[in-house]
C-alpha cells in the first residue's frame, strides 16, 4: 500500500463508483483492505467497470440515483462523492440530471457522511475555473465561468457543490474535503465519450482522421488515472478541507496530443480540424504547489507512458460497445 493511503478506512461509499475514475478508486480502496459500497445509477458508467470487483469480499454495488434519497446497509467512515456526468458529451445530453446530481446528489451524499460521522470528499473539477484568466490555475483563483453558457450545467453544478460542502462543514461540522481534478485519462474511458484522449485513441486505432477542434493550440494538462487516485486518497487521508488541485502540470496542446497518439499507436491517420465548442477553455494547467506541500503528492506517470497503457487497454477492449449509457431515470426524462 502506498504511504499516501496511510490512513485506513473500514468502509467507503463511492458514489459514481461504476464510472471511469470511481471504478479505479473502488479497486484501490479494496486493495488497501477497505470495504466498498459503490453507488451508481449507470447514467454514464458501466457495469463492466466493476464486474471484476463483484466477487471480491467487501464489495457491494447499489444501483441508485443519488439525486434521490438513498441508504447504504452499514455506516461508512469515508464518502467519496464522484457521481456526476463528466464529459461534455454526457452533461450536454443530461443537463438537468447533471445539475440535480451536483446539487441534490451532493446534499444526499453529505447527509450520509454527516449521520455516519464519516469523512466526505467531493470530486470537483478544474472546470470551476472556466476559461481561466490566470495561468496556471491555483486554488486561490475564483474562475471565469459563463453561468448561462452550454457548459454551465457542469461548471455551476460543481461550483454549487463546493459551496454546499463548505456550508455543510460550517453549519454542522461535517469533516469535508474538496479535490479539484484536472483532466484525467486512462483505461475504462469510453471511446465515444467525447473527451480528447479516448477520441484520439479510438480514431487512431480505426485509421480515421483525428478530429482536433479549432487550431489545436488550446492546452490541457493530462493526469494518468493512477496518479489521480493516489491524489484523491492522499487528500482523504490528510483530512484537509481544500480545495486542492489534483492534476498534472505537464501541459500539452491538443494538436501535439493528437500527434503523440498517432506516433504511439503507429497509425498512419491524419489530423482533421473541426469547429471548437462554445466556451471551450483556451488553457488549462494546475498549480499543484498545495498538493505537493500538504500531501507530498505529485504525478509520477509521464504522458507517453500513460498513453501507452491506455492505448493497450483500448486495443484489448475494442469489441466493447461504444456509448452505453444506462436506462434513463426519471431525472433524465425531465
Ligand atoms: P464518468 O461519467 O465515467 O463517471 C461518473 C459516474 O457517476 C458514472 O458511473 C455515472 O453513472 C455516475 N452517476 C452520474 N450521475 C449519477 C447519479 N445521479 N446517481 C448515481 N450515479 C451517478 O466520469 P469520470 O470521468 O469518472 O468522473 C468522475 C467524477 O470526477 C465526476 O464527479 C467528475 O466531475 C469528476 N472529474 C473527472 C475528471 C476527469 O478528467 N475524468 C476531471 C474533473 C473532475
Amino acid at each position: 500500500m502506498s504511504t499516501e493511503f496511510a490512513r485506513t478506512w473500514q468502509h467507503a461509499v463511492v458514489t459514481g463508483g461504476a464510472g471511469f475514475v470511481g471504478s479505479h478508486l473502488c479497486t484501490a480502496l479494496l486493495d488497501a483492505g477497505t470495504e466498498v459500497t459503490c453507488v451508481d445509477d449507470f447514467s454514464t458508467g458501466r457495469r463492466a467497470n466493476v464486474a471484476a470487483l463483484l466477487d471480491r469480499p467487501g464489495f457491494r454495488l447499489l444501483q441508485a440515483d443519488v439525486a434521490e434519497p438513498f441508504a447504504v446497509d452499514r455506516p461508512p467512515d469515508l464518502v467519496l462523492h464522484f457521481a456526476s456526468p463528466a464529459s461534455p458529451a454526457d452533461y450536454l445530453r443530461l443537463p438537468m440530471h447533471t445539475l440535480e446530481t451536483g446539487s441534490l446528489g451532493t446534499r444526499h451524499a453529505l447527509e450520509l457522511a454527516h449521520h455516519a460521522g464519516a469523512r466526505f470528499v467531493l470530486a470537483s473539477t478544474s472546470e470551476v475555473y472556466g476559461d481561466p484568466q490566470q495561468h496556471p490555475q491555483s486554488e486561490r483563483y475564483w474562475g471565469n465561468v459563463n453561468p448561462v453558457g452550454p457548459r454551465s450545467v457542469y461548471d455551476e453544478a460543481k461550483r454549487f457543490a463546493e459551496a454546499l460542502v463548505t456550508a455543510q462543514a460550517g453549519t454542522y461540522g461535517t469533516d469535508v474535503g474538496i479535490v479539484r481534478l484536472f483532466n484525467t485519462y486512462g483505461p475504462r474511458m469510453r471511446g465515444h465519450d467525447g473527451r480528447a484522449v479516448p477520441t484520439f485513441i479510438r480514431q487512431a486505432l480505426a485509421g480515421e482522421p483525428l478530429t482536433v477542434t479549432g487550431d489545436g493550440r488550446q492546452t490541457r494538462s493530462l493526469c494518468y488515472v493512477d496518479d489521480t487516485v493516489r491524489g484523491v486518497l492522499a487528500a482523504a487521508a490528510h483530512g484537509m478541507r481544500g480545495p486542492v488541485n489534483i492534476g498534472n502540470p505537464d501541459e500539452i496542446t491538443m494538436l501535439d496530443l493528437a500527434r503523440l497518439v498517432i506516433t504511439l499507436t503507429g497509425s498512419d491517420a491524419d489530423v482533421r480540424y473541426i469547429e471548437r465548442p462554445v466556451d471551450d477553455p483556451a488553457v488549462r494547467c494546475p498549480d499543484i504547489t498545495l498538493a505537493r506541500d500538504k500531501l507530498q503528492w505529485e504525478p509520477r506517470v509521464a504522458a507517453a507512458d500513460g498513453l501507452r497503457r491506455t492505448i493497450d487497454w483500448f486495443r484489448a477492449h475494442s469489441a466493447d460497445p461504444a456509448p452505453s449509457p444506462g436506462a434513463p431515470t426519471a431525472a433524465h426524462r425531465r
